[in-house]
């Protein structure tokens, strides 16, 4: 028996004890210390300038952050922490954390807890080893981190003690940002600025703040941790490097929405009360389209909030699945010939009076704003789809964007019909045709009412309006959201700059307000209209269609990055202070480091597994093979044993099949070594290109030959978990 085959044994749920579950309300965020939290625990004077820094970025005095570190102190003491970390997320999209005790000696050298203010606003981990993209030279290779508090600090368990963790973004000596969490701050400043700015224009002079708010759903695999522990691919690379198609893969949608497995369902219920515990609003949860694909979905929160939230979330789901003896893979495609695993992300913008701005509304005013907010964003992907291209771009995304089963890499806004309908009668200037009662007048010209519900969906579009909201669902599962988010907001917010220029320009012609406003709108709607796009995105047609359009196709991540160091792009970033030239460079160069850096890790993993595991096991077939076919011409020799002539072409054909399949491996396997040595030689940007136009396809091609064996060697011989054990065993 194979080790694989021993594993079956072992599958089996983990024994728990059964709870009664308590209502969500009465602990919900129990483990964070949020406004309400610290309202009760300092004074007033400084929760109102805890409020103001907040709301206005006037920043507090030493005494007052000395105040709120000892409350946080002492809730978090209370709650039993000792110990406590400044939480951020690092460009290698993960978070990280330096963990440091409370304790410190007193005046008569006892061991005392303290906290103060300036360990709360400022840390300084020595993370010489975070990727900077050459922002940090070794001399200077300190890095900050500083406090954010508009995310509320929380704590973290595990079993035998609790950390205090603080949310911080992480910065250069010289305030350079070198994560993720700062410039999706400052996008959302710039966004604020425009928007603010657009709603004045339409008579709101009492909007003080407008903000992007997100929720990501989550989608992900899970599959026995007994199984995990077999393949080195999984472990190394997070995506299954060979493995033949299971017979029965996702073609009787048969998972979709399905009953949910006790083992998962038990999984589920505790990441949603850990996750509750936490202040994270899981609200969703259901079987994805995949064999063992699942998602989670929040309720949505202000952007900096959710992009926090899901790195939590996601921290959550792999720890949870180890306790249930699972796996949690975040990765893009851990399997080939199924769906990937992505992350919707639905972005919308909202005011400090409770309105999004992407809701049509009930008046004509409501409505006309509505599609001004509208056309800002159709001009902004219409002009930067390349900016949210590379927003997505990472190695693992490459399998789901431009690759043989995946959508193509272009993006394009979908809007649906009614919208559609709309958009197309501003730009003629058409006011018949709809039924009266459909009809607002505004005066100058007609628009239709609309129903936010009567949204259709389109599921294979990258930008899609869902109602109330974009959905932008080219995000990988496992990326930090942060990114996309900035980028989203920067070009919007440039975008509703234009918009209000625009307007204020007709305006300024003695032009009426309304009728300028549309005649902006149907300029954009005009100008933009190559965007849209309302069928099939996986549909070659599109492809053709799309090229014919001049959109960009850009599968390569090498390619996709380049949008980074374009001049247009690093003024637009600078310009809204959300990337210095610097910053955006180096990003740059980290994302295709780390695009290497995984195939790299992938072409090895490949190689070892090729020479240590799959060849060998070919070879034992091999030579039951050649040892049959020797006894049997034996037999025919001595015992006049009868055997068809072409029986016995048949076992010779077979064994040379294997013969030549083990050949091919083992011979594309040494190509591979060979050109991973010659990547050795050249620049980051050239070797990206080697991988994509030359490495990828030789591991493709290899494990063409791998799964072709994986069907023929023996089972007992075949020691790698199978897909189809993997996504059905569970
Ligand atoms: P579907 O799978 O049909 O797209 P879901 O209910 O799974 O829908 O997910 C919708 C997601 O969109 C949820 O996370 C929800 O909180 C989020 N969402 C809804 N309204 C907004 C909004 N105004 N801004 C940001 N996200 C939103
Ligand atoms: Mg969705």
């Amino acid at each position: 028996m194979s080790i694989r085959q021993k594993v079956l044994f072992k599958i089996k749920n983990v024994k728990l004890d059964k709870i009664e579950p308590k209502k969500v309300s009465t602990y919900f965020g129990e483990n964070t210390f949020n406004t309400d939290v610290m309202q009760k625990l300092i004074s007033k004077n400084t929760f109102e300038a805890f409020k103001t820094w907040i709301s206005e970025g006037k920043t507090i005095s030493l005494a007052q952050a000395n105040e709120i570190a000892n409350a946080m102190k002492e809730w978090a003491t209370a709650k039993g922490a000792t110990y406590y970390t400044h939480w951020f997320q690092p460009m290698t999209g993960l978070t990280a954390e330096k963990h440091d005790s409370f304790i410190s000696f007193s005046g008569s050298g006892k061991v005392i807890e303290k906290f103060s203010g300036n360990k709360l606003i400022q840390g300084e981990p020595d993370a010489s080893s975070f990727p900077s993209g050459g922002i940090r030279a070794t001399f200077e290779a300190r890095g900050y981190t500083a406090w954010d508090p508009s995310s509320p600090a929380f704590i973290i368990e595990s079993k035998l003690g609790k950390t205090l963790c603080i949310p911080t973004i992480f910065i250069s000596y010289h305030g350079e940002a070198l994560d993720k969490k700062l410039p999706l701050l400052r996008s959302d400043e710039s966004l604020n600025k425009a928007a603010v700015g657009l709603l004045r224009i339409f008579g709101h002079r009492d909007v003080k703040k407008v903000f992007s708010t997100c929720g990501p759903e989550q989608e992900y695999f899970l599959i026995d941790k007994n199984y995990y522990n077999l393949r080195q691919d999984l472990i190394m690379a997070g995506r299954t490097l060979v493995g033949a198609p299971s017979p029965k893969g996702q073609q009787l949608e048969d998972q979709y929405f399905g009953t949910i497995k006790e083992r998962v369902l038990n999984f589920m219920f505790e990441v949603a009360q850990e996750a509750y515990r936490l202040g994270i609003p899981v609200m969703t949860r259901h079987n994805e389209v995949a064999p063992h694909q699942y998602e989670f979905a929040p309720i949505f929160e202000e952007s900096n909030i959710a992009a926090d939230h899901n790195q939590l979330l996601m921290e959550l789901m792999k720890k949870t699945a180890l306790r249930h003896d699972m796996v949690c893979l975040l990765h893009e495609k851990p399997f080939a010939g199924i769906n990937g695993s992505g992350k919707h992300l639905n972005w919308s913008l909202a005011d400090d009076r409770g309105n999004n701005l992407l809701n049509p509304g009930q008046t004509p005013e409501d409505n006309l704003q509505f599609l001004a907010v509208l056309s800002a964003v159709l001009r902004a992907v219409y002009l930067h789809a390349d900016l949210l291209r590379a927003s997505v771009a990472l190695a693992g995304n490459e399998h789901r964007l431009g690759a043989n089963e995946a959508p193509p890499a272009i993006i394009s806004v979908f809007l649906g019909e009614q919208l559609t309908d709309i958009l197309n009668m501003i730009e003629k200037g058409v006011k018949s045709k709809i039924s009266k009662a459909d009809i607002m007048d505004l005066g100058i010209g007609r628009l239709p009412k609309f129903n936010k519900d009567s949204t259709d969906r389109n599921r294979t579009s990258p930008f899609a309006f869902t109602g109330e909201k974009f959905e932008f669902r080219a995000v990988g599962s496992s990326q930090n959201i942060s990114t996309p988010i900035a980028v989203i907001n920067t070009i919007i917010a440039e975008s509703l700059d234009y918009v209000s220029e625009q307007i204020k320009k007709t305006t300024s012609t003695g032009k009426d307000f309304n009728a300028s406003v549309l005649l902006v709108i149907s300029k954009i709607v005009r100008e933009t209209k190559d965007i849209r796009f309302e069928g099939n995105n996986y549909s070659e047609e599109w492809k053709k269609e799309a090229n014919k359009r001049g959109l960009p196709n850009v599968a390569a991540t090498y390619e996709a990055l380049e949008a980074l160091t374009k001049k247009e792009n690093i003024d637009l970033f600078e310009r809204y202070k959300v990337f210095s030239k610097e910053e955006l460079v180096a990003r740059y160069h980290i994302w295709i480091h780390m695009y290497n850096l995984t195939l790299e890790i992938e072409a090895n993993t490949l190689n070892e597994m090729v020479n240590a595991s799959i060849v060998p096991a070919g070879y034992e077939y091999e030579k039951l093979l050649a040892a049959t076919l020797d006894e049997l011409v034996r037999l025919k020799k001595s015992a006049k044993l009868k055997i068809e002539e072409p029986a016995l072409r048949d076992k010779k054909e077979h064994l040379s099949e294997v013969v030549s399949k083990i050949y091919y491996v083992r011979r594309n396997a040494s190509e591979m070594v060979k050109l991973l040595e010659k990547a050795r030689k050249v620049s980051d940007h050239k070797r990206a290109e080697l991988y994509f136009k030359e490495l990828k396809p030789l591991m493709d091609h290899i494990r063409k030959h791998v799964d072709q064996l994986e069907c023929v060697v023996s089972d007992d011989a075949w020691d790698l978990p199978k897909y189809r054990e993997m996504l059905f065993i569970k």
